[in-house]
């Protein structure tokens, strides 16, 4: 018997200023629905409680740039001296299962994916403030006062640019976590 051809997964692009809280909110919305996340390639050095094949890919400078070459990539950007990027087989592959999928991406890969795919859904994170993300990123402890000054400068380009372009129809405000993330599961099942 002839089996149906499975309607294709949703993209969903998470996105926010680094220290905003997309990695703990996305982590609670994995957990209280079936979606999948991508896991992507790194250059940076992992944190003191990251884990390679779980957090990220961790790759030399020299593979990721092979893969670029390769076309390996749904897209890539530098971000802070680093390359982050999403691999477009493992990708595809989950799309052509017909699960959705979250991408945690910087708005410059973003809005690449938004080019590729016009009906990915956008979902924009923020802190209340600048001075809250600040402390968020202090206590987060991963980075040095130079990183995380480098950080905070990128924040107000990342937040206009993704406003101006449209794409995040939800800009959601992490003030109370677990309000955050209820909001975030709504939207996650399309309830909201
Ligand atoms: P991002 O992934 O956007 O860089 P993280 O999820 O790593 O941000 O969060 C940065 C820091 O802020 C972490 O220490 C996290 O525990 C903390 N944090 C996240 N959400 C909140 C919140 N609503 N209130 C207070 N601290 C938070
Ligand atoms: P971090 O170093 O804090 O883990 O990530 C830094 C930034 O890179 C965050 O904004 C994060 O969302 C982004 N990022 C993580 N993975 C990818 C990716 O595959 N592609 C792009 N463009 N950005 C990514």
């Amino acid at each position: 018997m002839a089996t149906e051809p499975k309607q294709p997964g949703r993209l969903i692009v998470i996105s926010g200023p680094s220290g905003s809280g997309k990695s703990t909110l996305t982590r609670i919305g994995l957990e209280r629905t079936g979606l999948h996340l991508s896991l992507s390639a790194t250059t940076r050095q992992p944190g003191p409680n990251e884990t390679d094949g779980k957090d990220y890919h961790f790759i030399s400078r020299q593979k990721f740039e092979e893969m670029i070459a390769a076309d390996e990539f749904l897209e890539y950007a530098q971000v802070f001296d680093n390359y982050y990027g999403t691999p477009v087989g493992p990708l595809n592959k989950k799309l052509a299962e017909g699960q959705n999928v979250i991408l945690e991406i910087d708005i410059q890969g973003g809005l690449q994916v938004f080019k590729r795919f016009p009906d990915a859904q956008g979902i924009l994170i923020l802190s209340p403030d600048m001075k809250e993300l600040q402390n968020r990123l202090e206590k987060r402890a991963r980075d040095d006062a130079e990183t995380i000054k480098k950080r905070l400068a990128k924040a107000e380009w990342e937040i206009q640019t993704a406003q101006q372009s449209g794409h995040y129809k939800h800009i959601l405000i992490n003030d109370n976590l677990k309000k955050a993330a209820e909001e975030l599961v709504d939207i996650l099942e399309g309830r909201s």
